[in-house]
């Protein structure tokens, strides 16, 4: 496919989820700035990614740390990195100089080796806690009621500011079954917000995909992750 059909391509579907986003926002009587759209590039290629700034789309997320140092070697600085996905604690050192968000910290232990990276580098760094909210889909996360015990390990934290959850529901074909999952992040943020006082501002949740992510706006996502719906078939 040449070059300026892809991209043609891109941009229609980019403003297709923009115009859900934004009936998703009206519907549930939020403001459209309060969310964020990162576009998910982890199965496409660092050619067609890069065609995303041009765009307008500065959030990008990768699930592997891998293909993140490779695609921010490739992509102009001006893009915020995501890393969505699972972090090896080993990758860790290098993968913090190049996010902006990691969504993705599913242990205390993870936690405390970006702690000691993010002192060593002498930076902050922005995490979001990853919860296995729908007890199913995920081997990954913090159970829901072991996050009811972390609000000591965050208060000790020097240079890692969490800034709120993220969570992935169930993959259905009836949406409304993701709307627990989500409300259910979302309750779990509140009391967390209220353990931890002023120190943490958890004002983001991360949560929704292509299949549901109006859905996770109307529970109050912040931050919605896109892939397929912006780059099936693009590649
Ligand atoms: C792949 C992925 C997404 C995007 O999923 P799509 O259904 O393709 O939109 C979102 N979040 C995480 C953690 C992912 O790994």
């Amino acid at each position: 496919m040449p070059d300026e059909q892809g991209k043609a391509i891109l941009g229609d579907r980019l403003r297709a989820v923009e115009d859900r986003l934004q009936a998703a926002c009206q519907r549930s009587g939020r403001a459209r700035a309060d969310v964020t759209l990162t576009a998910v590039t982890k199965t496409t290629s660092a050619e067609i990614a890069a065609w995303l700034p041009d765009l307008g789309i500065f959030d990008l997320g990768e699930n592997r740390p891998q293909e993140l140092w490779h695609k921010a070697a490739l992509l102009p600085t001006s893009v915020r990195w995501h890393m969505i996905g699972h972090l090896q604690r080993n990758k860790v050192e290098k993968t913090l100089p190049l996010v902006g968000l990691i969504h993705s910290v599913d242990s205390l232990r993870l936690l405390a080796t970006l702690e000691e990276e993010a002192a060593r580098q002498q930076r902050s760094l922005d995490v979001l806690l990853e919860v296995n909210a729908s007890g199913e889909v995920s081997k990954h996360g913090f159970a829901p009621l072991e996050l009811a015990s972390v609000a000591p390990d965050i208060h000790k934290l020097q240079h890692v500011r969490v800034r709120g959850l993220m969570t992935m529901a169930a993959p259905t074909d009836d949406l409304e079954r993701c709307r627990p999952t989500f409300r259910t992040l979302r309750q779990l943020r509140d009391q967390l917000q209220h353990e931890l006082g002023a120190a943490h501002d958890l004002r983001h949740l991360s949560m929704g995909m292509s299949g549901d992510f109006e859905v996770a706006v109307e529970e109050g996502a912040t931050l919605v992750r896109i892939g397929s719906a912006l780059f099936e078939g693009l590649s």
